[in-house]
């Protein structure tokens, strides 16, 4: 990059709902820390996104708190990139509110997310979780961002995030990029969990996601638990979903010859289940252990996160604060 040439903006974010796992890592996380160091960064903790499940507010904190230590334990670094909170930015709220005239009812109703979280809360079906795309978007667009490190699961709230900029940029001005999810040209990634049924994640399917918090002992145990079979019959079948799940696990966290040594074993059908969940166990040991630890060394330290968090809010604000002036002069609401 030559010099004075503004950098890309990056922004992105996951919610307090729960302590990190595999998913979060390899499908946010990572890619979070690798770039900080070439582009100008805004990382978040959805804490206005978590309200939509209506969870218990007095342990927001706490998760608010668990998530930046788990951001900084994987590697990400306060004088590189602004970590912060989503309700320290009252910006977003106003520019959800903006983009909520430009998003419509049947495309909100239509999104996959809605559909499953309508159906798991049938009795908290409420106007937030409808329009959860749309503050997504404010997020987003709220920094002008153009990269948006996610995983697979989130790409059609980026698709929607596209339209609505689209939307905005063609009613008002050109204001926003339109931003796209990132991944460093590989596919996005979605890590699977250990049942073989969906993905890992915070608050669904607890036994068979491998959380950053979880000790030696549950890794091992969840590990040996995943579903397997008496191996394949004949030479290079196919895997069925469950066995596809481990090797993909495998390729995470494990060398690459362990997996090429699997891959030839299962080929030849002389594959042991029970050796290669032992393998990945301890691999996975070998992985989240030191983040686990590291976590929560700084967790302990309440003074040094609320500076992070301090610095990270000021640095998103003055971002914000740009961004809203040009909007609302786009819209023709300042008035003197
Ligand atoms: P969760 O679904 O666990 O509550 P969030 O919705 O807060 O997680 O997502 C945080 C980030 O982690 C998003 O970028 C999302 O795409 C990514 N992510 C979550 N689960 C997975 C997974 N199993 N595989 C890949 N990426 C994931």
């Amino acid at each position: 990059m030559k010099k004075n040439e503004k950098k890309q903006v990056v922004m992105s974010g996951i919610r307090p709902t729960g302590i990190l796992h595999l998913g979060s890592y390899f499908g946010a996380l990572q890619n979070y820390v690798r770039m900080q160091e070439e582009y100008e960064c805004y990382f978040m903790v959805a804490d206005l996104h978590s309200l939509t499940t209506h969870p218990d507010t007095k342990s927001l904190r706490a998760n608010v708190l668990d998530v930046i230590s788990e951001y900084l334990a994987c590697g990400l670094d306060p004088d590189k990139a602004a970590l912060y909170c989503q309700s320290a930015v009252p910006e977003t709220s106003e520019l959800y509110l903006f983009l909520n005239t430009l998003a419509y009812k049947g495309e909100l109703e239509k999104t996959t997310t809605f559909k499953d979280k309508a159906r798991l809360q049938p009795q908290n079906v409420n106007a937030a979780l409808l329009t959860y795309p749309t503050l997504m978007a404010a997020d987003i667009l709220l920094h002008r961002a153009l990269y948006v490190p996610v995983g697979k699961d989130q790409e059609q709230h980026l698709e929607m995030a596209r339209n609505f900029a689209n939307r905005f940029n063609h009613r008002y001005g050109e204001i926003f990029p339109e931003p796209i999810a990132f991944n460093f040209g590989e596919a996005l990634v979605k890590v699977p969990s250990l049942d073989g049924t969906g993905k890992m994640s915070k608050s669904e399917n607890q036994n068979a996601t491998l959380y950053l918090s979880d000790d030696d002992a549950l890794i091992r145990k969840k590990v040996m638990k995943a579903k397997t079979d008496e191996g394949p019959k004949t030479p290079n079948a196919p895997k069925p979903d469950y066995i596809e799940n481990i090797f993909q696990l495998l390729s995470l966290v494990s060398d690459k010859e362990v997996c090429q040594k699997f891959e030839a074993d299962y080929n030849q059908c002389t594959i042991r289940y029970g050796e290669l969940k032992k393998h990945l166990a301890e691999d996975m040991i070998r992985f989240i252990t030191p983040i686990r630890e590291k976590a929560k060394t700084i967790r302990d330290d309440e003074n040094f996160m609320k500076g992070v968090l301090e610095k990270g809010a000021d640095k998103a604000r003055e971002s914000a604060k740009k961004t809203m002036q040009l909007v609302r002069e786009a819209i023709g609401i300042k008035y003197f």
